[in-house]
């Protein structure tokens, strides 16, 4: 038997009938087409079909157009990663596999967001030995239905009694995520009203884009069986309080955490500072791939630990980079997070592009500037972050460093997405915006 027979008898097994084929278009959505299990060995052969226009896709499924990308003609290839084949148990009868796009010849697919990430993992394994660990925090809010968010699960901040109140469902989103091989290190209510967070095990980038997928749409048909519409827009309600998607990483050679033991600020090594100092220096441009929604801005204010300020510090939760040297016994303690990012981005544009980013920053061997001490807010030389969608868009369009990562067809359709959905919203208020949105990720 060869490989996807293999997979197939597996799922047969398991009672598997269909599997969804995922990837996630420019605006942030997961699009699917599902495949029974008999026709598994085809669709790994032959890929299964779907039009490139929903590159060009907005949040409202609504269509603009791109230099490269658009119109009804043409059709790709979905391609299932059976690597990442998971029967998922919280959909019985069901498993999930991401997918690689393919043109049609079976060429690679330049506007392919999977292979991006990918290019851009072997470019920093090859040029300078390094591999990097990720992980992407998944933060939501449950209610009854999507416009009631809040209304259960509505005790304290952080508080036990939020755990007392769901606790069957919170049990088994534990055993949905433990029995589809994912590893929570944490479950905790949040700091808003019905709102949770699960952060994963750390592990490669491409794994880590594909896993945030995973954990969200577990989390979703497990909070579904039990009642609950769970929300992982930037914001839910007009608050004050949003959803983040923050995003975790270290450096790694020949199996040495390189945030640690080094002469750098808070024991970086060089290699570490450098790749972060290149991430640090495009972060206005990476919010256009990391908070991709105009309503991401609303979330994206001082005082909510969202990292609204273009800062770095150590421990510092105001700061879009916060640092973290964790314990002296703990190698895989120290890392960097990643807090303005949000679960509107597209987790593989986003691992890719950071990815992109610091190695910019090896190659010109930058260093950070001195890091932030308490609320950047107010501080001297304390800048924030692009404060609306078009400001974090053209320095997305100005920045050489992901232009050339991203390459035209590409970057030119998330420019046109961006910028379609920044004018789709231009009239809309805050709440309208809120509403418009919440229910769409
Ligand atoms: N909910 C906050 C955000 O919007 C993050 C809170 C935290 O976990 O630090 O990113
Ligand atoms: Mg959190």
């Amino acid at each position: 038997m060869d490989h996807t027979q293999q997979a197939m008898a597996r799922l047969t097994s398991a009672g598997v009938r269909g599997i969804a084929l995922t990837w996630v278009d420019n605006a942030g959505i997961t699009r699917v087409k599902a495949v029974p299990t008999a026709r598994l060995k085809q669709a790994v052969r032959n890929g299964v079909g779907m039009s490139p226009v929903f590159d060009v896709y907005l949040v409202d499924d609504s269509m603009t157009d791109s230099p490269h990308i658009g119109g009804p003609d043409g059709d790709l290839r979905l391609v299932p990663d059976l690597d990442r084949l998971t029967v998922l148990a919280g959909q019985p009868g069901w498993a999930w596999a991401p997918v690689d796009r393919f043109e049609s010849s079976r060429a690679p697919y330049p506007a392919c967001q999977r292979r991006f990430a990918r290019r851009q993992v072997a470019t920093v394994a090859e040029e300078f030995g390094i591999e990097l660990l990720m992980g992407f925090e998944t933060e939501w809010m449950v209610g009854r239905a999507a416009d009631d968010a809040g209304q259960v699960a509505n005790g304290p901040a952080y508080g036990m009694a939020r755990l007392v109140e769901l606790s069957d469902y919170l049990s088994a989103l534990l055993d949905a995520f433990t029995a589809q091989g994912l590893e929570p290190l944490q479950l905790h209510p949040e700091y808003a009203l019905g709102q949770f967070e699960v952060s994963l095990t750390p592990t490669g980038p491409l794994a880590a884009a594909d896993l945030a997928v995973l954990a969200r749409e577990t989390v979703r048909a497990v909070s579904a069986r039990h009642g609950l519409a769970a929300s992982f827009a930037p914001m839910v309600r007009g608050d004050g309080l949003g959803n983040g998607r923050h995003l975790h990483l270290s450096l790694w050679r020949e199996g040495k955490n390189l945030c640690r033991g080094g002469d750098g600020p808070f024991g970086m090594t060089a290699d570490c500072e450098a790749f972060l100092a290149g991430v640090f220096r495009e972060l206005p441009a990476l919010l256009a791939l990391g908070a991709p929604s105009p309503a991401s801005y609303l979330r994206l204010r001082p005082g909510y630990w969202a990292g609204a300020y273009h800062s770095w510090g150590l421990e510092n939760r105001e700061a879009a980079l916060r640092f973290i040297e964790g314990s002296p016994d703990d190698l895989g303690g120290a890392n960097a997070e990643l807090k303005c990012f949000d679960g509107a981005a597209n987790p593989y544009l986003l691992v890719g592009a950071v990815l992109a980013a610091g190695i910019a920053g090896l190659r010109e061997e930058l260093t950070l500037p001195l890091p932030v001490v308490g609320d950047p807010s107010g501080q001297l030389n304390q800048k924030r972050l692009p404060e609306s969608l078009p400001a974090a868009v053209d320095r997305l369009a100005a920045s050489s460093v992901l232009a050339t990562a991203l390459g035209p067809e590409l970057l030119g359709a998330v420019l046109a997405v961006r910028r379609a959905e920044a004018e789709l919203y231009e009239a809309t208020g805050p709440d309208e915006l809120v509403t418009a949105t919440r229910d769409r990720y």
